[in-house]
């Protein structure tokens, strides 16, 4: 993969913001360089633009060094951040599955950059070579996500791999639910793919989706890029400070995917018995795809019961399916209750 050819010129050449906090980032004790109220501490100061503290917690916990880091408002960030870096508006293309998660589409749309989509098979999985097919010289970016979002299963890991060493643009890897899958992440192998970008989030099993906090990780000249392009405090004081805490504590998040996953196992069960349902589908994350007889009319039920699911019938691959987040374990028994009285 050559990074330069990938790049944008604009991209290239662009010379980024340098904030006061940039030119100066010592110990000091009279900060008199950034034009910031000296009360209301700590919230009068701008935060560190690159969050190093943070980082360095992440990097321990991912074993993924600080510089090949990069953390955006949410997972949307470096999504948008990839079709800035690197697809010239209404010229270039990515490739993508069909279905996945709706941001690659708004992202690229917003961006005036066509998604190229591949349809998965029946079993929601897919081959290499149709998505390497489907790209041409102007294909900068190929999206997966795994496990993928709405049809919950883990993608072939062994395709992926072949995408990774076949394409010479960049892979860009969504691992939002690789907490609740059996599957090890694409991290560790980060170093042998120059072109892997593996998107992480603490929306999920972190249960941070409130303070907007996502993750990319890639090889340090990528993660560069993304820093020059995003707005220099893209992560406040209140999210790095939040997410530090709640990085302590590693073993409730490990409480809450065992909980999760055990909820999970019992849910698929008591589902597979009623019969409007025709199939759960098998899932790798926290959340199950419910083939259903009239799947928009028990979404109407439930709405009236006060119980909001995610009607995907409309989705590719998806007709007559319901998307249903794992709950607690009392909002997953008023949904079984709930369901047992339509019987
Ligand atoms: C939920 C989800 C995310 C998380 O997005 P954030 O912006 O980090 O909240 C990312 N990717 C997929 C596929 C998701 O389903």
């Amino acid at each position: 993969m050559n990074l330069e050819k990938l790049l944008r010129n604009n991209i290239k050449a662009l010379k980024p913001y340098s904030s006061a906090r940039d030119e100066f980032s010592g110990e000091a004790e009279v900060f008199l360089d950034a034009n910031e109220n000296p009360y209301n501490a700590p919230y009068n100061r701008y935060p560190d633009p690159l969050q190093w503290t943070l980082k360095a917690k992440i990097s321990e916990i991912k074993n993924v060094a600080p510089e090949k880091i990069f953390l955006g408002n949410g997972s949307d960030e470096p999504i948008d951040i990839v079709f800035r870096a690197f697809c010239e508006p209404g010229v270039d293309n990515v490739v993508s599955i069909n279905p996945t998660y709706g941001m690659y589409q708004v992202a690229a749309d917003i961006n005036n950059v066509e998604v190229r989509k591949v349809k998965l098979d029946r079993d929601y999985n897919f081959k290499a070579q149709d998505l390497l097919n489907a790209a041409n010289l102007y294909t900068k970016a190929i999206f997966i996500c795994s496990p993928n979002n709405p049809t919950a299963n883990l993608l072939d890991k062994t395709e992926i791999n072949k995408l990774l060493t076949g394409f010479d643009g960049i892979v860009v890897v969504d691992e939002a639910y690789i907490d609740f899958s059996p599957e090890s992440s694409l991290l560790p192998e980060l170093d042998k793919y120059p072109n892997l970008i593996v998107l992480q989030t603490f929306s999920k099993a972190w249960g941070m989706a409130g303070i907007r906090l996502g993750m990319a990780f890639s090889q340090s000249e990528i993660i560069r890029v993304f820093n020059k392009i995003k707005y220099p405090y893209n992560i406040n004081i209140l999210t790095q400070q939040k997410a530090l805490e709640l990085l302590n504590n590693l073993q409730e998040k490990e409480e809450w995917v065992k909980t999760i996953l055990d909820e999970r196992e019992k849910l698929i069960v008591e589902l597979t018995k009623f019969p409007f349902v025709q199939k759960v589908y098998p899932t790798d994350a926290n959340f199950v795809l419910l083939k259903m007889h009239d799947a928009r009319g028990i979404y109407e039920y439930l709405t009236e019961q006060k119980i909001i699911v995610r009607d995907r019938s409309k989705v590719t691959l998806c007709d007559d399916c319901l998307r249903i987040t794992i709950g607690s374990p009392e909002e997953n028994e008023k949904l079984r209750k709930a369901l047992k009285e339509l019987i």
